[in-house]
């Protein structure tokens, strides 16, 4: 997969200042999976080209450090379209070799980053989904640029199989390098419908700082910013509203399609999972430990098993949110008896978390301080010692799966650690040595073969 620029911006070979990159040399930078090389086809006083070069290993997709699935079938794994299509990686890709070029600095000639100049951009194997070139116009005419399009058919040998949905663009435009790159930055990833992209809201943050200046006024913000987020409906909701602090984006009812609801379900699936299993236990008063703003407390409300509902978290603007989110206000007396919620911290012993039947901890050990653990084993397990005791946690290794991440990263700024399946299956099953539960595990999510589910649950029962 390559993707070209050229500029005959006069002397032409400034393109190497602007981008830090100098044009004699061969230059790599490396990716989560395979290396993005730079290079320059052509560098001369009219014209200079720059080449960035993705060199993607499928192989070592599925079988590298970094594990990879494709989707579907298991052959997906090997044969699957990432090394040769612009994808995401190609994002990633022109964030990490251009980067000050990118943010709008030139160190070598400063003057030039504020400089329009006339560029030719070629991308190779650009994927579309359904709209194809209605869609790449939609998207990048509205910024100036100029667009030839030509459609791959699927095998020269076998026309009759039709076209694929494979583009090669040709762009021109007359703007600033840090603009261009900004561009591409963004909406590449938006045409790309089958990336493997860990969203969390980090990527708003991305979305709209390489955004500034520009998707505030693109008519196809809406369209753009949700398939950046690849249609998360929620997400794209909060991205849209900082980018338009006037219109109300909420009533966007266009955001509501059926894939939003298809791709909001891990967190979905997660409490889902946590309240088939606390129904299960037969549990009559359950807490919620770590409660956030209370999603999974709305779901206990609706089951009439529950006597009573407790929902403890360390943070005050959290149970605020919750008691707002529950309509506690307007709830019925009879109601507001069931459900209770009060401030505490996981790693205080503390009177008021005994005496419940099961316990769930979702998406929370994560955030504490991993030298705490010992004191929220001895409070949760110890002392208040529910008879059911549901944890879920990230798997990190399936985060080699997410294209924008790189190894070692983690899915939250304030994730203070990420464990693998076998990490936390110990952590678990020494605890429940300890404190005498029985302990069994269930993944959460798709389940990789290789690098098996996005989330994990450990189910923990006292005395047998
Ligand atoms: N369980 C919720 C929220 C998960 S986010 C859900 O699944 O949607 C993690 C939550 O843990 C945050 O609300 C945070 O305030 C809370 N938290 C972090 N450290 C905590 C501690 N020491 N004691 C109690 N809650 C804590």
């Amino acid at each position: 997969m390559l993707l070209t620029i050229s500029t005959t911006y006069q002397p032409a070979t400034d393109l190497g200042f602007l981008l830090h990159k100098h044009p004699d040399r061969f230059q790599s930078v490396d990716l989560s999976i395979g290396k993005a090389h730079v290079f320059y086809p052509e560098a001369t006083k009219d014209k200079t080209t720059v080449a960035l070069l993705l060199d993607i290993d499928p192989i070592d997709m599925v079988r590298g450090k970094k594990k990879f699935s494709g989707k579907g079938f298991s052959l997906g794994q090997y044969v699957n379209d990432r090394p040769y299509a612009a994808s995401s990686f190609m994002s990633v890709a022109l964030s990490k070799a251009f980067s000050t070029a990118m943010n709008g600095t030139c160190t070598g000639k400063p003057e030039l980053a504020d400089v329009k100049m006339p560029f030719e951009i070629k991308i190779t194997s650009l994927p579309a989904p359904r709209g194809g070139e209605l869609l790449i116009r939609k998207l990048f005419e509205p910024l100036g640029y100029q667009i030839t399009l030509e459609r791959h058919i699927l095998d020269d040998k076998f026309k009759e199989w039709g076209e694929s949905k494979y583009f090669t663009l040709d762009l021109s435009n007359e703007l600033t390098i840090s603009k261009l790159l900004s561009h591409l930055y963004v909406l590449i990833p938006a045409l790309d419908n089958d990336k493997h992209y860990y969203v969390s809201e980090a990527e708003i943050e991305k979305l709209l700082k390489k955004g500034k200046g520009w998707l505030e006024q693109h008519p196809e913000k809406e369209l753009i910013t949700r398939r950046y987020l690849i249609n998360l409906g929620s997400l794209t909701r909060q991205a849209l509203q900082r980018l338009s602090e006037h219109e109300d984006a909420e009533t966007n009812t266009e955001l509501d399609t059926k894939e939003d609801i298809k791709k909001e379900t891990l967190h979905q699936k997660r409490l889902n999972l946590v309240l088939e299993q606390l129904k299960k236990t037969g549990a009559k008063k359950v807490l919620d430990m770590g409660c956030g703003e209370g999603k999974l407390l709305r779901m206990l409300l609706k089951e009439k098993q529950f006597s009573k509902i407790a929902g403890m978290d360390v943070s005050y603007s959290e149970l605020t949110k919750a008691k707002d989110r529950l309509h506690w206000d307007e709830m019925a007396p009879k109601q507001q008896e069931r459900i209770h919620l009060f401030q505490g911290a996981l790693t205080y012993k503390d009177k008021r978390l005994e005496g419940y039947d099961a316990a769930a901890i979702v998406e929370v050990i994560e955030h504490l301080d991993e030298n705490r653990l010992q004191s929220f084993e001895r409070v949760v397990f110890e002392f208040a010692q529910p008879k059911t005791v549901i944890i879920t946690t990230p798997n990190i290794e399936y985060n080699a799966l997410f294209e924008n991440m790189k190894t070692g990263d983690m899915r939250h700024t304030d994730h203070r650690f990420e464990w693998t399946r076998a990490q936390f299956e110990t952590w678990a099953k020494g605890i429940a040595e300890k404190h005498n539960y029985s302990v069994e595990f269930e993944p959460i999510g798709e389940v990789n073969e290789q690098v098996g589910a996005p989330s994990q649950m450990g189910i923990f029962n006292h005395g047998n």
